[in-house]
This record gives C-alpha cells, structure tokens and sequence, in this order.
C-alpha cells in the first residue's frame, strides 16, 4: 500500500498525489461504512490497481490534524495572510481577524506585506513593527522587483499552505511569481456539471515544483468569530496569550478586571494598542453573538 495525498475530489473520484504522479482513486466501501468522508489534504494509504493507467483505491484517511471549512480542506500546515501597504488601504483590525482565524485551526502564520514599492519604508515600517512585536513572521513583497519572493517560495516548500487577505491585495500577483502554472480561484464560482445542472466549484491543492501545495482558494471566506468562546480568544493573541495565568484572576478577559497584567502591558506600550482594541473589539463580537 502507498500513503499519498488527496489533491482534489470529482463525482466520487479522488485524485491523489504519490511523488507528483497522481492517481484516480474510488473510495472502498469500508471508508463509507465507517462514515469516514475523504477530504481534499486528506492523507491516505491507497492500492495500485492499474500502475499504466494510474488508477487506484482508497484503503484508509489518516488522522487528520486540522479541517478548514470554507475552503473544506484537511491538514493545513499554514497561512499566508497578504495585505497591501497601500492599494488598498490596510484595515488592520481585519488583519487581526485574519490572524484569529488562522489561530483558531492550528495554523503557522506568516504575515506578507505586499506592494512595497509603492511606499517608502518609513511610511509602513510602524505596521511590520507591530506584527514583529506580536511575535508574527513578517514577509515584504513586491511584484516590481521581486522583493520577498524567493524567501515566500522557502515559505511554501513541503508545506500546504492557504493564502488569504482581502482581494486586490496581490495573492494571485504573488503566487504566478512562484509558480506560472497557479491560478488562484475567487469566490464561489458556479460550474456546470455533465448533467447540466449547477454545482458549486469544488477546492483543489496545486502541486508546487518545489514539493509542498497551496489551496487554490482564499482561505477564511467566512469571517465570523462566533463559532468561539470569550475566554479563547486571548490564545489567537500570541502577544497576550504570553501573559496568561499573571493576571489576578484566572478567568481574566483583560478588559476592566483589577490587577490585568495584559492592561498593564498595553499601558507600557508592550503590547500594541492598536491590536488591543482588534482583542476587545472581537471579544464584543463573539458576546453580541453568543447564542445562549
Ligand atoms: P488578489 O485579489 O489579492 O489576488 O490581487 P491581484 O493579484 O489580482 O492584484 C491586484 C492588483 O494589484 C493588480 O492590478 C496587480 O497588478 C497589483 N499588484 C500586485 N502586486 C503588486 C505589487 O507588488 N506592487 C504593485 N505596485 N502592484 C501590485
Ligand atoms: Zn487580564
């Protein structure tokens, strides 16, 4: 039996990457009995049952480490969160939500400030400083002269990674630098099926040549944050999650407690004001939409 990786999923085919050949899988009907349903990312162990015409069946997934919902994908190593300097303007607190969101599922994050010719560094170097101070890996990028490029392709070396960042940021920009062949997909694109009837695109990992895959779609198309709790939040702040357990109370939500160790820290300019009020404003959030 070989291990492989499920790239993509088709009318009951999946197709499964083995050292960059690809094999057309069916799923055994033990994986369906056991209501195990493969995902695209999914590692499997599969057979070979015809090594001319690379087709083959699915035996088992592997225990997955993670699941993406929108993008469904299992098994991301990491997020790429692109923003612009400028064009557009930055909006720093969905930066933030971005970042939270990659916490939320386990992700390596790295921050990739993009369009850096179209400033002076001087004028952005205050934002990198803040997302270097929050303990995030900071990437500058640009299309004009290849700023950044290389060290991304580095990046996404032997990894999945997904991508994500408001459109007009430069995604699809940065990604056809590392890898002509990359397209990546927008929004929820309608193709028409044999049948003639309208489904919805299904995700697929892109094969880099230098080993590792990216998603095809932007990660993060949902940005709600009420799918969790209050006093998780502080953990998808590397910055504050530092702090846990120094406050006086245990339950400390780092808002108006007395002896806030996070507060204190604020106040000394240790921790970002402005990454302060993304925490108390998504803590807002998730309390408006808390459901009980
Ligand atoms: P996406 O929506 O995030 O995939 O963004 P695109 O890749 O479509 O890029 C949006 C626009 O920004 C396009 O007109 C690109 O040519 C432009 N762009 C992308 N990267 C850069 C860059 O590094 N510098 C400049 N000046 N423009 C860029
Ligand atoms: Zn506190």
């Amino acid at each position: 039996m070989k291990e492989g990786r499920i790239i993509k999923g088709i009318g009951g085919f999946y197709y499964v990457d083995y050292n960059h050949d690809i094999y057309e899988c069916k799923a055994r009907g033990i994986l369906r009995k056991n209501k195990k349903t493969p995902m695209v990312g999914d590692q499997v162990r599969f057979s070979i049952l015809d090594p001319e015409k690379k087709l083959g069946i699915l035996e088992d997934i592997l225990e997955r480490k993670n699941e993406l919902i929108r993008p469904p994908v299992a098994n991301v190593d990491q997020a790429v969160v692109v923003f612009a300097i400028t064009q557009p303007e930055p909006n720093l607190s969905l930066l933030d939500r971005f970042l939270v969101l990659a916490e939320s599922q386990q992700l390596d994050i790295v921050i990739c400030f993009n369009k850096i010719d179209l400033l002076q560094k001087d004028d952005y170097l205050w934002m990198v400083d803040i997302y270097k101070n929050a303990g995030y890996p900071v990437l500058l990028t640009s299309k004009e002269n290849n700023d950044g490029i290389n060290k991304l392709k580095e990046i996404l070396a032997g990894r999945v990674t997904v991508f994500a960042g408001p459109s007009g940021v430069g995604k699809s920009t940065l990604l056809n630098r590392i890898q002509s062949n990359i397209k990546l997909q927008t929004g929820e694109i309608s193709v028409k099926s044999e049948r003639g009837k309208h489904t919805t695109r299904h995700v697929e990992l892109i094969p880099l040549n230098q080993r590792g895959w990216v998603v095809d779609t932007p990660g993060f198309s949902s940005l709600k944050v009420d799918f969790m709790e209050e006093i998780d939040l502080a953990y998808y702040f590397p910055e504050i999650l530092q702090s846990k357990g120094e406050c006086k109370f245990n339950s400390c939500l780092h808002e108006n407690e007395p002896s806030c160790l996070v507060k204190k820290r604020v106040e000394e300019k240790e921790i970002a004001a402005e990454r302060y009020e993304s925490y108390k404003k998504l803590l807002e959030e998730i309390r408006l939409n808390r459901r009980y």
